[in-house]
């Protein structure tokens, strides 16, 4: 299958932060590819702004570093390259102080639609957007876009969501979550909503339980920091997987409109029930600096943030009562896999005389990463002769295989960058959304903070704390490997 091309308007793109780590890595180089593939028309102008005092041409050779760098080599031919360089502009300007803007006016076009890219510490984000207000340079079509991490608490969410919405309206306001940008992500609507296989049997009548993980192998080292404030919980439970389990859960909307769909998932959010602590399990790596120790990587031996979580949650509505959704995810782990598990009940009688042994029963896997796609556990005859005896074979779906490395190879910035272009927000987290997921993380954090709890060992490379499989037990009921 070829890729298709949906030409977007012409459009002036301002990325705040043009010059750090997320622009260098993802932004610019995704712009890239979407240059490449032809969907940047030729009036579209990119303006890189930061606080270093550099110019035009500084920043391009800036970013054709970052480009050499992160895009492979076939992919960027020099003459493709050097047009693209020519698309670009530089403006400097410190988000505090008052110079700069002008300058950064005077760049824009009248009648193009402006996109302010917040690639910045979300500390900068209140000045930034009212700045571009009293400087006359955000219009009532422009958008903005905010990077994560969207507050710390509720608090600080109202806090950033209120200095936002002083200057802009909500539909103008894209907060970037890139777990929705990727492919299998929005195949699970795509799945769920476009075919009738699913439906009848998603909810708590033929599905004993959901799992999903995120997993990386990878520890803390080099942000550590950063990290010890955060955690498992703040850094990945109450957006990326609070997102996955939304769009497992979530009722049918309808239509797909971003406002329709993002209500339907903010009801799952309020439907979720008060969690026991011993329902959630909290870890930490831990060994011998070798293998890489958290206090080491964070310098701080008496750390209690949490490197891995674990939790069980109810979604307290008539699809799902009685169906647990597990959630887990950590650093420095196996391996690096991201997955949603629906895993179906067993057959409510069973005619076959023998039993299989080790009986996994009916799945439903979503691969996020590696390899994105989607398989299906079945069970079927064991060939030959010699009885009726049963075997369990998956049904597998790589998207690369059937689709094509070209249309499934997209980072989840390309695809999320033109949906603000085209001014989509249906892969966006919503002002409520947001404080919603808040509302019902900080009485958790608070509830472990108060116990005064500390987060239970693991080996570095492992699946996790034992306390998680003990999690999983409790309920008669085993998590999927990590990795092969
Ligand atoms: P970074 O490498 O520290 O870059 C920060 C950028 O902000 C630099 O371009 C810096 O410009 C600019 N800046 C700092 N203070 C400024 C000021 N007063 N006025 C104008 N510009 C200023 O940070 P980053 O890793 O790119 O992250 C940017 C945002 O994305 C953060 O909110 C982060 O949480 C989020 N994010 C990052 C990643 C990632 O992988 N890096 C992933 C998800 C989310 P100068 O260099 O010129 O000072």
């Amino acid at each position: 299958m070829v890729a298709r091309v949906i030409p977007v308007e012409p459009f002036d793109l301002v990325i705040f932060g043009a010059t750090g780590d997320l622009a260098r890595r993802k932004i610019l180089p995704g712009l890239f590819h979407r240059f490449r593939a032809g969907q940047m028309p030729s009036e579209a102008k990119i303006i890189g702004s930061a606080r270093s005092e550099i110019g035009g041409a500084e920043f391009q050779t800036l970013v054709k570093a970052a480009i050499v760098e992160f895009v492979d080599e076939t992919l960027r031919p020099a003459d493709l390259l050097e047009e693209f360089l020519q698309r670009l502009d530089y403006v400097h300007i410190d988000a505090m102080g008052e110079t700069g803007w002008d300058t950064l006016k005077k760049a824009l076009r009248q009648d193009t639609i402006r996109t302010f890219y917040l690639s910045v510490s979300p500390s900068l984000f209140g000045a930034i957007a009212e700045r571009l207000s009293t400087h006359g340079i955000a219009t009532p079509e422009s958008r903005i876009v905010v990077e994560k991490p969207f507050g710390h608490d509720l608090q600080s969410a109202q806090a950033l969501n209120k200095a936002l919405l002083r200057h802009f309206d909500e539909q103008q306001i894209y907060r970037i979550d890139h777990y929705l940008g990727k492919e299998t992500v929005q195949n699970l609507m795509a799945l769920r909503f476009a075919n009738s296989l699913f439906e009848p049997l998603w909810n708590s009548t033929h599905i004993d339980h959901v799992q999903v993980t995120v997993a990386e192998s990878i520890g803390v080292a080099g942000r550590g920091g950063y990290y010890d404030q955060s955690g498992a919980m703040r850094d990945m439970v109450q957006n990326h997987l609070m997102q996955l389990l939304c769009l497992i859960a979530m009722e049918p909307p309808s239509k797909f409109t971003p406002n329709a769909v993002r209500d339907e998932k903010v009801k799952v959010i309020e439907a979720l029930e008060a969690v026991e602590l011993s329902d959630i399990v909290r870890g930490q790596y831990r060994s011998g600096r070798d293998n890489g120790s958290y206090f080491d990587d964070v310098e701080n031996p008496d750390s209690r943030t949490e490197s891995y979580i674990a939790m069980k949650l109810a979604v307290g509505n008539w699809r799902w009562a009685g169906t647990p959704f597990y959630l887990r995810t950590g650093k420095h782990l196996r391996d690096r896999v991201s997955e949603i598990a629906v895993i179906f009940k067993d057959p409510p009688h069973n005619i076959f005389p023998n039993k299989m042994e080790g009986r996994k029963g009916n799945a439903l896997i979503i691969r996020l990463q590696p390899d994105e796609g989607i398989t299906l556990r079945t069970t079927i005859k064991e060939p030959g002769p010699g009885g009726m005896r049963l075997t369990e074979v998956s049904m597998d779906m790589s998207f690369a295989d059937a689709l094509g490395d070209d249309l499934t190879s997209q980072d989840a910035y390309e695809r999320l960058i033109m949906d603000v272009i085209r001014g989509d927000q249906t892969l966006f987290m919503r002002g409520d959304e947001v404080e919603a997921a808040w509302a019902w993380a900080d009485p958790l954090i608070a509830a472990w903070d108060e116990a005064n709890q500390r987060p239970v060992p693991y080996d570095p490379g492992s699946s996790g704390p034992e306390e998680a499989l003990m999690l999983m037990h409790k309920g008669g009921r085993r998590w999927r490997p990590i990795g092969d």
